[in-house]
C-alpha cells in the first residue's frame, strides 16, 4: 500500500488502494485523499443519507451528497 500526503489530513498516511468512484473525482480521491479520511466520510455519507433520508436513485439528491463530500474531504467546488 502506497503513502500519499492526504490533503485533507495534511498527514502521511495509506493511499485508498483503488479510485472509490468512477471519473475524475475518484481520481482525484485516490490521489489526494488518505485511507482515514476517506473512512470518516464513509461514516459521515451514512449520517447524512439517514439524517436528510436521501433517496441516492435521484440525481439531485446525489448532487446534494456529492457537494457535501467534497466540502467534507476540501476538495474544490
Ligand atoms: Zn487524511
Amino acid at each position: 500500500m502506497a503513502t500519499i500526503k492526504c490533503d485533507r489530513c495534511a498527514q502521511d498516511k495509506d493511499q485508498l488502494d483503488e479510485a472509490p468512484m468512477g471519473g475524475p473525482l475518484g481520481d482525484k480521491i485516490e490521489a489526494t485523499i488518505c485511507v482515514d479520511c476517506w473512512g470518516e466520510w464513509r461514516a459521515m455519507s451514512g449520517n447524512l443519507i439517514n439524517h436528510h433520508t436521501l433517496n441516492l436513485g435521484l440525481p439531485e439528491h446525489r448532487a446534494q451528497l456529492r457537494n457535501a463530500m467534497k466540502e467534507f474531504l476540501k476538495l474544490e467546488a
